[in-house]
């Protein structure tokens, strides 16, 4: 089975989120925990922590099917080492919010080499980002997602994510979020059926397909390998619908969170009703 649903507002709240989750008739959902453009965020309350779980229960999602995103600011490849610490204290109280809502994903882009440093530096970095987070916290599992590679990010080619995952010490607490989106804008061909086959393929043998946690289903604007990153409405844009047919008739998504980014969240409720459809 698949579970979908967008990226909602927690605004008032975390608990906010998944009541706009079940408005948008979702069967998963992705949230911030904190202000995503902030440093810092007062702490959870025990009110809100027990106020979303209940209202998950409440719009029957499972912790399986939610996936939240930590900040925008958080650069767990940061060269410079007097601003590092900020990133991982920022990533590991993220990881620690996840934990304490019961929630078992953290999503985050790998991070950025700002033309300091090497790839490989960098890539080595946010190994030791991960290791460092994951050993003052239990049961989240740090969850990678790739990037357009735009600037200098990272993480837009299957092999910076295999050697960032190759260098986590537990690997069992560790995935890989795709991004469709990002995907095609990095010179993945998942448009044609051929592109479609050889990139999953690709994952597989420089990955692994047991580390595919989630997949942010989104239409893109911008054209193969451009490095651009403009996610668009489902259908509407260069990826289209024979692509998103193909996806949701794949068992291999089954079971996984299935995230909408998508511009107009106007048009949520009909993306998702849209794509469940597309599985006949
Ligand atoms: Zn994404
Ligand atoms: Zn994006």
């Amino acid at each position: 089975m698949k579970y979908i649903g967008p990226h909602v507002s927690a605004s008032g709240g975390v608990e906010n989120a998944p009541l706009n989750a079940k408005a948008v008739d979702a069967s998963a959902f992705a949230l911030f925990t904190k202000n995503q453009r902030q440093w810092v965020s007062p702490p959870l309350t025990a009110k809100s922590m027990e106020q979303f779980k209940a209202n998950c229960a409440e719009a029957g999602i499972s912790p399986d099917h939610i996936l939240p995103h930590d900040s925008y600011l958080i650069n767990l490849g940061q060269p410079d080492d007097a601003l590092i610490g900020k990133s991982r204290n920022a990533f590991f109280d993220e990881m620690k919010r996840c934990e304490q809502l019961g929630l078992k994903m953290l999503n985050f882009h790998p991070g950025s080499h700002l033309n300091q440093i090497s790839l490989d530096q960098c890539l080595n970095r946010i190994a030791e980002s991960i290791n460092l987070a994951l050993e003052r916290t239990e049961g989240v599992t740090a969850v990678i997602e790739n990037t357009a590679g735009q600037g200098s990010n990272v993480g837009f080619s299957f092999e910076h994510i295999a050697i960032i995952i190759d260098k986590v010490e537990d690997k069992s607490r560790v995935g890989v979020c795709i991004d469709t989106c990002h995907t095609y804008s990095a010179g993945y061909d998942l448009k044609t059926e051929e592109g479609y086959r050889d990139t999953w393929a690709e994952f597989d043998r420089t990955i692994g397909s047991h580390y595919l946690k989630a997949i942010h289903l989104n239409d893109t604007k911008k054209e193969l390998a451009s490095r651009v990153d403009r996610h668009e409405s489902i259908g509407k844009g260069l990826l289209g619908m024979p692509f998103f047919e193909r996806f949701m008739q794949d068992p291999r998504f089954d079971n996984m969170p299935l995230i909408l980014e998508t511009p107009d969240e106007s048009l949520w409720t009909e993306e998702i009703q849209l794509l469940k459809g597309l599985q006949k």
